[in-house]
């Protein structure tokens, strides 16, 4: 049975696995090093050696980055906390490996990972964490846009005087400036775990920031609706485990602006992925695109 890698570049960790059937098997996970480039890459290849050395030589590598990534060449255009801007990542890394590698955005690789869970062939996936991160798997494939750089949903506009974004983002009212981690910190003025802890223990000023959370996550769940006609929309990322807190109030303002006959066939729910999506949906990615590309000279991408 032919192997596929996953490999998922974290902020702080790096994961590799065998993935096979949509399971990790051999998972390693190693702290990211972030002091260059090439010791980055240097890691990552260490990493790649050590699940090789278990499970095999791979048929193709998938890699998962937090960046923005120029799909055809698999290199990474923009990069904001790790050391990989500029990088030709796809040549550098299918040279040092000697198998096809295909790059990808993190958030796209966790969206394939649940719509293999989840058996569907159309899902969006936001994944709420110190930013907004948005996965859009179409008719079984990852939507990337023109170059690859689509798909960008936390910069969906929900509230168009609303707060100004994060990063570089020249916008206000985004997915990201009212529904990310620091979005939540910026409101409450405290850590976002601080603000989940009060709003459990029923402080009402805390709740007041998950429902206005809930209400315009609800607003941009109800435009990917629309646009897309999922069958999912999954919430994934580090604030989904305060999902309690929101994602009731999301459903009813999503159910009160979607169109009715596209809103009754779409499920909203938590992402299921958990840590492992990552490397599952880089392995997913590896498969599905080696296969895609099929006898064309994949084997020495250019
Ligand atoms: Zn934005």
């Amino acid at each position: 049975m032919p192997s596929y890698l996953g490999v998922d570049v974290g902020g702080t960790k790096v994961a590799v696995a065998a993935v096979e059937a949509g399971e990790a098997r051999h998972l390693t996970e190693h702290p990211t090093v972030l002091d260059s480039t090439e010791a980055l890459l240097e890691g990552i290849e260490n990493a790649v050696c050590e699940v090789v050395a278990r499970a095999g030589e791979p048929e193709a590598i998938g890699i998962g980055v937090p960046s923005q990534v120029e799909w055809a060449t698999g290199t990474v255009l923009a990069s904001v906390n790790i050391p990989l801007a500029g990088v030709p990542l796809r040549e550098e890394l299918s040279r040092r490996f000697g198998v096809p590698v295909f790059v990808d955005n993190d958030a796209s690789c966790a969206a394939l990972a649940e719509a293999h869970e989840l058996d569907a062939c159309d899902l969006v996936m936001l994944t709420l964490g110190t930013g907004v991160g948005g996965g859009i798997v179409a008719g079984g494939h990852v939507f990337r846009g023109a170059d690859g750089l689509g798909g960008e949903l936390g910069h969906v506009v929900v509230e168009a005087d609303g707060p100004p974004c994060f990063g570089t983002c020249p916008n206000r009212g985004c997915l990201e400036a009212l529904c990310s981690g620091s979005a939540i910190e910026r409101a409450a003025g405290r850590p976002g775990r601080e603000v989940v802890e009060a709003a459990r223990a029923g402080d009402a000023e805390a709740q007041g920031h998950f429902d206005r959370l809930g209400r315009y996550l609800g607003i941009g769940i109800s435009n990917m609706v629309n646009a897309f006609q999922p069958e999912f929309v999954v919430i994934g990322g580090g604030l989904s485990a305060a999902a309690d807190l929101f994602l009731e109030t999301a459903r009813t303002e999503a159910a009160s602006r979607a169109l009715p006959a596209l809103w009754e066939r779409t499920t909203v729910q938590p992402a299921k992925g958990g840590n492992q999506a990552g490397v599952v949906g880089a392995g997913l990615l590896a498969l599905q695109e080696h296969s895609r590309a099929g006898d064309t000279p994949s084997s020495s991408p250019t």
